[in-house]
Formats: structure tokens, C-alpha cells, sequence
């Protein structure tokens, strides 16, 4: 089992000899054999528009089906797939699965939107990116416009390989969205250096849009710098109706949350986009 595990078995000398650091080499082996398995799968959540109150989008997030322990939610195993660099065949594994399902969605005859996959920054640096995602838009059949990639802040390595692979990906019609806005150290950077179409505030500040007024200035402040730089936005994170109000106040054009929906299985977004299109 060690061995399998490779070079990351400095974890265990570096990491105290816990239960968690054991727990941690345990997924790690279990994850080579979890794609073979078909042991992860793709919850879709769903994005609205803030004015017509629509869905214009999902974002695909993936989830681990552990024969043993259950759903594991990604911020419990993407850390540790992004050390061991299995987050490379994760990847590949979630942007090929979105893209399938939703050319299968528009087969279907369901109303065509956009599926938001998020990347690691290694995604970037281990492999030809771009190249990558024009194979399997070409192999899926899905056309680069319904597909959005989102980065984050963290991503900032090799700035120039970095943004000539964004530049090669909006050439050919595929969106980027910065996640989790405001949250690095870099936000500016970003806006300025790559080729952003979208922004999503983090939903740290949204939670306390009501109660925090420095929260309200920096949303109101984020929406109004990104739509004078023509980058659309969209808030995550969004509760309950008062953080609704509050962004479309301040034209927000897009939200994303428990509010309206929490990340749902395939078949409940084929339900909600059947009802869409029967109205
Ligand atoms: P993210 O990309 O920022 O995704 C949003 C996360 O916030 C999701 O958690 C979602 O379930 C949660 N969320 C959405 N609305 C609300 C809300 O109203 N309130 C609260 N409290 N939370 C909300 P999830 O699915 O557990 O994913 C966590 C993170 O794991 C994602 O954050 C993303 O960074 C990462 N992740 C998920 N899927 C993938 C993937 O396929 N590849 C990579 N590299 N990372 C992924
Ligand atoms: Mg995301
Ligand atoms: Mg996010
Ligand atoms: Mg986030």
C-alpha cells in the first residue's frame, strides 16, 4: 500500500503519525482505483439569472460514492489529490462527464446553458490545457460556448503559461470565471493579466452582506469595478432572500446558492430544466 503511494510518503514523516495523516494515505490509494470503479459523480448546481430569475447555468462539482464511507465531499479529497497529482485524472475524468451530460441535456431537447467545471492549478501546469479541452469538445460534441472554466486566485505560478493557455481557451469560444473573488491575494492581478469573463464573489462575502457594511461596500464595489471592465458576476453563496435583494440592488447579473437550489444529481437538473421548458 506504501509503495503505490509514491513519493508522498514524506506525509507521514512530515505530518504527525495521527489518525488523520493514516486516513489521508488510505484515500490517497483508495482514489487510484476509484475511477475505474466509477466511484465519483457529478452533482450540478444551478445558476440564475438575477433579473428574468431563470437558470443560465450549472456548475459540475464532484462528489466521491466511497463504498465504505459514504459521499465524500470534495473539500476532502481534492487537497489530497491535488498533492498526490491524481487530481490529474480526476479532472480530466469531471471536464469529459460534464461536457458529455450536457450535450446530452441539449440532445435531449432540454434549453441549452453553459456547464462551469472548476480546474486546479495543476491541471494547468502537468498538462497542455488547451489542447486537452478542445479533445474532448471535439470528442463530446459540445460547443466551446457552453463551457465555462473556473480558476482561482491561487493559480498564479507561471503567470505567462498560465495566461497563454487562458488566451488559447477563449479564442476558441470557452468562458473563464475567476472563483472564490477576493479571496487571494491576487484578485487585481487577474482582472488585469488574463482574460476573465466572469467573476463569482466568494460567498464569505456574501453571508454577511445584511449585517457587515464593509461586506456591502466591497460586493457593491466588486460588481460595479467588473462591470466597468465587462466581466459579468456572479455571487455564491446565496441564503436567503435579503443577500437576493441586495444583488440585484447592485446589478449583480447572476447568483448561485442554497437560496434557490444546493448542488442536485443529474436527473433533478433534467427535471427542473424539463419544467423550464414546458412553461
Ligand atoms: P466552489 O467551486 O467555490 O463551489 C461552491 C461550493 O459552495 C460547493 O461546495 C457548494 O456546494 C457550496 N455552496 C453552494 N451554495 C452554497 C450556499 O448557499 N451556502 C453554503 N454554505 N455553501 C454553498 P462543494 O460541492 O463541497 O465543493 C467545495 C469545493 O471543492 C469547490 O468550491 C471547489 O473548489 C472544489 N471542487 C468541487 N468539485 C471540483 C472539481 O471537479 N475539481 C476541482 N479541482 N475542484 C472541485
Ligand atoms: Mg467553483
Ligand atoms: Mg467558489
Ligand atoms: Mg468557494
Amino acid at each position: 500500500k506504501v509503495k503505490e503511494s509514491g513519493k508522498n510518503d514524506c506525509m507521514m514523516y512530515s505530518e504527525s503519525w495521527s489518525n488523520s495523516s493514516f486516513e489521508r494515505l488510505t484515500l490517497q490509494h483508495e482514489m487510484y482505483r476509484a475511477i475505474q470503479r466509477c466511484e465519483f459523480i457529478l452533482h450540478y448546481q444551478p445558476q440564475y439569472d438575477l433579473v428574468s430569475g431563470m437558470m443560465v447555468g450549472v456548475e459540475a462539482l464532484v462528489r466521491w460514492r466511497h463504498p465504505v464511507k459514504g459521499m465524500i465531499a470534495p473539500g476532502e479529497f481534492i487537497p489530497i489529490a491535488e498533492e498526490s497529482g491524481m487530481i490529474i485524472q480526476i479532472g480530466d475524468w469531471v471536464l469529459e462527464e460534464a461536457c458529455r451530460q450536457n450535450k446530452a441535456w441539449q440532445d435531449a431537447g432540454l434549453p441549452p446553458m453553459p456547464v462551469s467545471v472548476n480546474l486546479s492549478i495543476r491541471q494547468f501546469v502537468q498538462q497542455d490545457l488547451s489542447s486537452k479541452v478542445a479533445s474532448v469538445l471535439e470528442k463530446t460534441g459540445l460547443k466551446p460556448e457552453y463551457l465555462d472554466l473556473e480558476i482561482t486566485e491561487s493559480m498564479t505560478m507561471d503567470t505567462g503559461h498560465v495566461s497563454r493557455c487562458l488566451l488559447e481557451l477563449t479564442d476558441m469560444g470557452v468562458g473563464i470565471s475567476v472563483d472564490d473573488f477576493g479571496t487571494g491575494y491576487s484578485s487585481f492581478h487577474y482582472l488585469k493579466n488574463f482574460p476573465i469573463d466572469r467573476l463569482k464573489i466568494d460567498r464569505s462575502f456574501v453571508r454577511d452582506i445584511q449585517q457587515d457594511p464593509s461586506d456591502a461596500e466591497i460586493v457593491a464595489a466588486i460588481i460595479a469595478m467588473a462591470h466597468n471592465l465587462n466581466i459579468q458576476v456572479i455571487a455564491e453563496g446565496v441564503e436567503n432572500e435579503e443577500q437576493m435583494e441586495f444583488l440585484r440592488k447592485h446589478r449583480c447579473d447572476e447568483m448561485q446558492g442554497y437560496f434557490w437550489s444546493p448542488p442536485v444529481s443529474s436527473a433533478a437538473i433534467e427535471q427542473m430544466l424539463g419544467a423550464a421548458f414546458i412553461q
